[in-house]
């Protein structure tokens, strides 16, 4: 029977299957193909290797719009998704099955009631989504694109999957496995975290003349000194996945801005990628 019917996992046959499918001819060039898996060490890109197979074994891929998902487009998604777990449990990615893959950026039916109360329906094109026991969707074209950008699609779809966990996507992830967090210590870092966030944004948005789209790549340089994606600021959940975006791919900006977050961020990932960057932020070479 089918593995997520039983709610167990794939069969051990299943997982080594996936385990070898990432031997030495395919899995030292896919870290490669991934700036920011290049700075792991040997034990971490073991670990990481195992994760990355336990996705594969787990997780059913389906292309959408025709595109066909090649075992490459699943590798290369399993890797970067296994990364916020190498330090966690795959128990914490349970209890949902399908990643459906787009061609590009997709159409998302968006509903949103104003501050007089009228609901605006609109669409919206979309790079990810993930639903609260459903399926993560990810645009192949900036899934693939995120193997050397700041910004990371999959990170931060699979970051919503932890905060979905004990209690709904409200920026803190299920804490029962981490004793040494206290959740109400989490809420009162994260809210006053956010908050600074958001007072700096409005600091920055008057300085952006009534001619340039706020939205548009011209605005880019207004919020270049900002340590996230303005896009964080939208509610404490995009919060804590566009920061898990950052500590995973260019922590430097956030580390220095807000170090308390960036702090219990290391101690919820149980990983500190600073660690993994030269004084000029490139990740070091795989050390032994
Ligand atoms: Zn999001």
């Amino acid at each position: 029977m089918l593995s997520w019917l039983t709610g167990r996992d794939a069969s051990d046959q299943a997982l080594n299957q996936a385990l070898a499918s990432l031997d030495m001819r395919v899995w030292p060039a896919l870290l490669d193909q991934h700036r920011f898996l290049r700075g792991l060490d040997t034990r971490e890109a073991e670990t990481l290797r195992q994760h990355t197979a336990w996705i594969l074994a787990n997780k059913s891929f389906h292309g959408a719009h025709d595109l066909r998902v090649t075992p490459g487009m699943r590798r290369s998604i399993a890797v970067q998704a296994a990364l916020p777990i190498l330090g966690l449990d795959t128990s914490l990615y349970r209890g949902w099955t399908q990643i459906v893959v787009y061609p590009g950026g997709f159409l998302v039916p968006r509903t949103e009631t104003d501050e007089t109360g009228v609901v605006h329906e609109y669409v919206q094109e979309t790079a990810g989504e993930s639903w609260e026991g459903g399926p993560v969707i990810l645009s192949w074209e900036d899934a693939r694109a995120s193997a050397d950008a700041q910004a990371n699609v999959v990170i931060h779809e699979f970051a919503h999957k932890l905060d979905q966990r004990d209690g709904g996507a409200d920026g803190m992830p299920g804490l029962r496995a981490h004793r040494d967090l206290d959740p109400r210590r989490w809420t009162e870092v994260l809210n006053r975290t956010f908050d600074d966030f958001n007072a700096w944004l409005d600091e920055i948005e008057p300085l952006i003349p009534p001619d340039v789209d706020p939205e548009s790549d011209e605005a880019t340089g207004w919020y270049a000194e900002l340590p996230l994606d303005p896009y964080a600021a939208q509610d404490q959940a995009e919060f804590f996945a566009v920061s898990s975006e950052s500590f995973f791919i260019e922590p430097r900006a956030m580390a220095a801005a807000w170090p308390e977050w960036y702090q219990l961020l290391v101690q919820y990932y149980r990983q500190d990628p600073l660690s993994r960057l030269d004084d000029a932020g490139v990740p070091r070479p795989v050390r032994p």
